[in-house]
């Protein structure tokens, strides 16, 4: 059992940093997915007997209303997510007007056994971002017990995901039970992946994915390369690519991640074909081409039926599967199936016991948008925090706690 686990929370004020930074349109929450993901870390304490300060930041207040003064601030308000989060927890949430100021105390200070108290958005005042110290000792004051449970800001260093930590004794700061979640299916991946290993890389640009990829030569057996990214390979290479996208100035790299991968005995898979469009849209001509001789006048928007064919089979032969990134325009149904035809080889391959975690944005919302979600080992819930800890880099949040 994990440091959570076995802690036990009764009569403790467990400040809890959440990832409540959940899509709102018109007022309404369009997607809780991030509130539902921090429910069992909560329940956890309550059920102990302790009760819960609940910390977030939402959307980006400061940076936004800088550089259009005319927004409302209240529009960023997590007052706003309040009466979901009361529904969702069956029981009611305190709410304080401003995250660490004198409200905030003497609410906490107030708080009984099972309650809830939710701060305002963290990101009102600029010092959660800098990191400011002091901030971050003010937040510290309102509990007995630091638990980070917000995956999705593990890469970044601010006062409530990593600062605040040094303000509690090592066996009063924690990760929660999502959090716990992400770190042991990206460390299956990482450092204990079985043979063959392969990584699925897509989206549109390479520029995003080098140190991934670089970091991933050392780790995978095979990598495929899908989506946008894979036209820069091409030209590199002399090939015609039409209007695809292409990063003409990171041609070079494409051809040294080739050596790379060559001297260290990594499997490179490249498309073969594509679906190639007259325009980027999904009422466009299309066609079908080797991605060598693509037309002027047409760009590819999706890997062809050759490289489906040829992906599958190398996905459905892999024990440990990550994928990051689409295999096309997978937003408009008619370049859609290259990403659908991976993600059911990738469903494949986890029904015959590969390990297989789905992390970074796009791919996310690729595979809930095909209904595969439950069909895959792990769909992580923090992009950026993913990309970077593939990336191998050391994240904050993580460091925190751990050291
Ligand atoms: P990224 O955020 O880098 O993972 O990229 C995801 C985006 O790449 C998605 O919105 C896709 O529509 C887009 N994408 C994937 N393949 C292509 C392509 N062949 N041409 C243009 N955009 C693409």
């Amino acid at each position: 059992m994990s440091k959570f686990q076995n802690y036990d929370f009764s009569g403790k004020k467990a400040l809890i940093r959440v990832d409540f930074n959940v899509p709102i349109k018109d007022g309404q929450i369009t997607d809780d997915t991030r509130m539902r993901a921090a429910l069992p870390t909560i329940k956890k304490v309550l059920t102990d007997g302790g009760s819960v300060i609940l910390m977030s930041h939402w959307g980006r207040p400061l940076k936004e209303i800088k550089k259009d003064p005319s927004k409302d601030f209240s529009n960023f308000t997590l007052k706003q997510i309040e009466s979901h989060l009361s529904e969702l927890l069956e029981t009611e949430v305190l709410f304080a007007t401003e995250p660490a100021g004198y409200e905030a105390q003497l609410k906490a200070a107030e708080l009984q056994t099972g309650q809830i108290l939710l701060l305002e958005n963290l990101r009102f005042t600029q010092h959660e971002e800098s990191g400011d110290k002091d901030f971050a000792e003010a937040l510290s004051k309102l509990g007995d017990v630091y638990v980070n449970d917000a995956f999705g800001t593990a890469h970044r260093a601010h006062a409530s995901t990593a600062v605040i930590a040094q303000f509690f004794k090592p066996e009063d700061r924690m990760f929660g039970l999502l959090m716990e979640a992400e770190i042991n299916a990206a460390n299956k991946v990482m450092n204990e992946a079985q043979s063959p290993f392969t990584a699925i890389i897509g989206g549109a640009k390479v520029s995003d994915k080098i140190m991934i990829i670089e970091n991933l030569l050392n780790k995978a057996t095979d990598i495929i390369i899908g989506g946008g990214m894979a036209y820069t390979f091409f030209k590199a290479q002399g090939g015609n690519i039409g209007g695809s996208l292409c990063e003409e100035d990171k041609l070079q790299l494409a051809l040294d991640l080739l050596k790379k991968a060559d001297e260290k005995g990594v499997n490179i898979h490249l498309p073969v074909d594509s679906i190639i469009a007259d325009k980027f849209s999904n009422d466009a001509e299309t066609s079908s081409a080797n991605n060598m001789e693509i037309p002027e006048g047409w760009m590819g928007l999706d890997i062809g039926a050759e490289a489906c064919e040829a992906f599958s089979k190398v996905v459905k032969e892999s024990k440990t599967i990550l994928w990051n990134g689409p295999m096309g325009v997978f937003e408009m149904e008619k370049f859609q199936n290259g990403t659908k035809t991976i993600a059911e080889a990738v469903v494949a391959a986890t029904k015959s016991g590969a390990f297989s975690l789905v992390g970074g944005g796009d791919s996310v919302a690729a595979v809930n948008k095909f209904g595969y979600a439950n069909d895959v080992s792990y769909v992580s819930t923090g992009g950026g925090a993913m990309l970077e800890f593939f990336e191998g880099k050391e994240l904050p949040g993580i460091a925190a706690i751990n050291n």
